[in-house]
């Protein structure tokens, strides 16, 4: 009997009625000859809420205890889901991350999986029941509880989906994978399918739609993704490993990544090994850097090395730089913190010339100043004013013609 796991996200889990809906989604599945998984995430804005309140209380709030009240939101959905397939006359079960050996690593608030126990899901499946699993939350080998990073309950999904060999369904508010944001964006277009590989660029540069660790298991395991409404039963956005005319688009996406900050140390002497010291130091701490600039000022005696990180981080990582500012001796440490990134994203690139030059000039010709370039074979990205974000993701879409039909 083939095997469906079915994620729904805050929004599609936010009322009691969008409750029942997701269950006779299920329930529906079930009927229709498959076992069936569900992945639901906390209800509506409910980690946004406790996140808040966290900050109330503590304005730099412990990672572990941040976990500890983070994993409660999902545990609200998963025991509810439950009540609503039994009201409807229909088995299942709720389990939190911990009860089907969801084991990560101890990195809280950003934990990855390493391994699932598919034992006791399959029990559950083979005595006929609907199986709920609570998103985004793990459990170290020590037994504390864990959060895969802000959006992982797709992670899990596509996980279990990995581990169970079954397809897996991303139920959300939108009804596919489109161009860009449509709410950036509304010519946005609706993609029928994408390939692990732009979509993995797309999540991981701020397509908020799926998380990016969420297709690296799929790409991995080779796990069918169908991203589609929960609201109706149109056909979404099929993610697989090959697509048609992969070549010929040569931008597939724009995407935009806000809440971006920069710090920049100043005036360091330019010599082997402190790059090397500067980001050993900033891995200690667990922060997370997203693209590294460098520039050599001052007849090369001295360089100014920065790095872009979520805003969320960057008052700590500024702590950190002028910490050890004072031990090789930097002249000052700055921080920008009203930062986006704007990329464009497409396979196509690879076998096409010109894509930087157009991209540069549609964001000159709307008088958005690009304070940061960096490429990869698939990827072009700037860095811009934050209040200019917007903006540029809505001029490229327009420049690589993104709203007609490709
Ligand atoms: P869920 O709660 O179901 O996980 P999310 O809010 O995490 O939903 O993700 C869905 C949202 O992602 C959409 O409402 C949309 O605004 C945003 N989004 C960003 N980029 C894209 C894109 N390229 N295609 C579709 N949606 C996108
Ligand atoms: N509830 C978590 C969040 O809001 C996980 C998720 O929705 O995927 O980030
Ligand atoms: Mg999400």
């Amino acid at each position: 009997m083939s095997i469906i796991v079915q994620k729904f996200g805050g929004s599609s889990v936010a009322d009691a009625e969008k409750i029942h809906r997701a269950a006779r989604r299920a329930i529906k599945a079930k009927l229709d000859g498959h076992q069936v998984v569900m992945v639901v995430s906390a209800m509506g804005k409910t980690t946004d809420k406790l996140v808040a309140l966290a900050h109330e209380v503590n304005p730099n709030p412990p990672r572990r205890e941040m976990d500890m009240l983070l994993t409660t939101g999902e545990q609200v959905s998963i025991s509810l889901m439950a009540m609503a397939i039994q009201a409807a006359g229909h088995e299942a079960i709720s389990f939190t991350g911990g009860q089907i050996g969801m084991i990560t690593d101890a990195s809280h608030t950003r934990a990855r999986i390493r391994s699932i126990d598919a034992d006791r899901i399959h029990r559950e499946l083979d005595a006929g029941r609907i199986v709920i699993v609570a998103g985004f939350q793990g459990v170290t080998e020590e037994g504390a509880l864990t959060t895969l990073g802000r959006g992982g309950s797709d992670t899990t999904a596509v996980a279990l989906a990995a581990v169970l060999r079954a397809v897996c369904e991303i139920y959300t508010d939108v009804d596919g994978v489109y161009t860009t944001d449509p709410r950036i964006v509304p010519q946005a277009r609706k993609m029928k399918e994408i390939n692990y590989d732009e979509m993995l660029e797309l999540a991981s540069l701020g397509a908020k739609v799926m998380h990016s660790r969420s297709i690296e298991f799929g790409k991995k395991y080779n796990v069918p993704i169908h991203v589609r409404s929960s609201l109706t039963d149109t056909e979404g956005t099929m993610i697989v490993a090959q697509t048609a005319g992969m070549e010929d688009i040569v931008v597939r996406g724009v995407t935009l990544k806000r809440d971006l900050a920069r710090v920049i140390l100043i005036g360091v002497p330019n010599q082997p090994g402190i790059a090397s010291r500067i980001f050993a130091r900033i891995a200690e701490n667990k922060l997370v850097v997203d693209d590294i600039i460098q520039n050599i000022v001052e007849h090369a005696s001295e360089a100014n090395i920065g790095f872009t990180t979520s805003k969320a981080d960057a008052r700590e990582a500024r702590m950190v730089c002028e910490q050890l500012a004072r031990e090789i001796g930097v002249r000052s440490v700055e921080l920008d913190e009203d930062l986006a990134k704007v990329s464009i994203v497409g396979v196509g690139m690879k076998t096409h010339t010109g894509v930087a030059a157009k991209m540069f000039q549609a964001l000159a010709d709307a008088r958005i100043n690009i304070q940061n370039i960096t490429t990869s074979e698939i990827v072009i990205s700037c860095i811009v004013a934050a209040a200019d974000g917007e903006k540029a993701v809505q001029v490229l879409h327009r420049a690589f013609e993104l709203d007609k039909e490709q």
